[in-house]
């Protein structure tokens, strides 16, 4: 209940005009997103690359509603790539097709999304595509497959979700074809009819997903926080002889960070997705529906950060 509700408000965007410069809600955003601005989240990536640990930079924005705003997200993310680059640091990107202007018009979505990935090839690096709700499912899908993966195959690749019910049959094929998955359990609230209502057929039909794409998949990422499933896919991979490079971990920015330092330790890959940018709010509002616990946790610490005077921002640098 409390989850649909943060779910209902993270796609109000009203509210996100009334707290987009509020103190309060801007420090809850900073223990997940690395700031507002490029040296900020550059900044974020280089302390995890000295960690040992690996990152995928996600410059956070949602569907767009004209070109202009899409063509600009595009050249964000071009100079992004630049600065990757420019800065050596070890990470690729990841970014939202409806950002790009999928939701306007598919011809410029395609030339904004290619010419990113033009760069990202000239640069040896790799384009994830995130994957929105269900309603954008199987035109990510097709998108991916028909116009982008031809071309630029081992450096662009797409995300499967376990929460829908279709997902077994998509990382078959995907196996077939041999593109590159990263496999979540999905953020959105999604209809019976195409998801699992039960937690526990989500998390079953991850390890089913994640066994075939250990096997026979092409370096999949596994991106999940969940322990019991972690720990499944350290069990899996010693019974088979699957060794540590053939696949990497992923978690989001600030959370489990014990979890984190333990995997690398353990001497598994790990990726971190980072997300920065001024629209922060719809993340966020995701973050804490996924564990509600989270909206008093974080209002916690900053209540006990102003209490000792080292209240840390969105954009500040931290
Ligand atoms: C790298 C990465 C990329 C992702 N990309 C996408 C995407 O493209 N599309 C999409 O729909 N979803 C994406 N997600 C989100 C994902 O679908 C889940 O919503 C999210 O990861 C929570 O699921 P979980 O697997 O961690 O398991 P859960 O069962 O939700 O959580 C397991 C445990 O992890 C911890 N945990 C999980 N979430 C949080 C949190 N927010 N705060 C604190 N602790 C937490 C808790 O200890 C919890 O008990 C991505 C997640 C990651 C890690």
């Amino acid at each position: 209940m409390f989850r649909s509700f943060l779910l209902y408000l993270s796609r109000q965007a009203s509210i996100f005009r009334f707290v987009r410069h509020n103190g309060f809600a801007k420090s809850m955003a900073s223990r997940f997103v690395a700031g507002e601005t490029l040296d900020t989240a550059t900044a974020a990536v280089a302390e995890l690359n000295a960690q040992g640990i690996t990152c995928s930079l996600d410059l956070l924005g949602e569907s767009v509603t004209n070109a202009g705003e899409a063509r600009a997200a595009g050249a964000a993310y071009v100079q992004l790539l630049d600065a990757i680059k420019a800065k050596g640091l070890d990470a690729n990107v990841s970014l939202k097709m409806t950002a790009m202007g999928q939701d306007i018009d598919d011809a410029l979505c395609e030339e904004i999304v290619r010419s990113i990935l033009e760069r990202a090839k000239a640069h040896g690096s790799f384009v994830r595509l995130d994957m929105e709700s269900s309603a954008y499912t199987q035109r990510t899908i097709d998108f991916f497959e028909k116009r982008l993966y031809p071309d630029f195959r081992e450096h662009v690749g797409i995300v499967l979700q376990s929460a829908l019910r279709r997902t077994f049959d998509d990382t078959q094929h995907a196996i077939a074809i041999g593109c590159r998955v990263r496999l979540c359990k999905g953020a959105y609230l999604e209809p019976a009819d195409v998801a699992f209502p039960e937690k526990k057929d989500v998390d079953a039909n991850y390890v089913k997903c994640m066994h075939a794409l250990m096997e026979r998949g092409n370096y999949p990422g596994l991106a999940t926080h969940d322990p019991a499933i972690i720990a499944e896919a350290k069990r899996f991979a010693k019974e088979r002889g699957i060794a540590a490079d053939r696949f990497e971990f992923q978690m989001l920015y600030g959370v489990r960070r014990d979890l984190q330092a333990q995997i690398v330790r353990e001497g598994f890959r790990l990726r971190v997705y980072v997300p920065f940018g001024t629209q922060w709010y719809p993340y966020l509002m995701r973050r804490l529906a996924e564990r509600p616990a989270n909206v008093w946790f974080i209002t916690g610490n900053i209540l006990r950060e102003i209490g000792s005077g080292s209240r840390k921002r969105v954009g500040s640098g931290a």
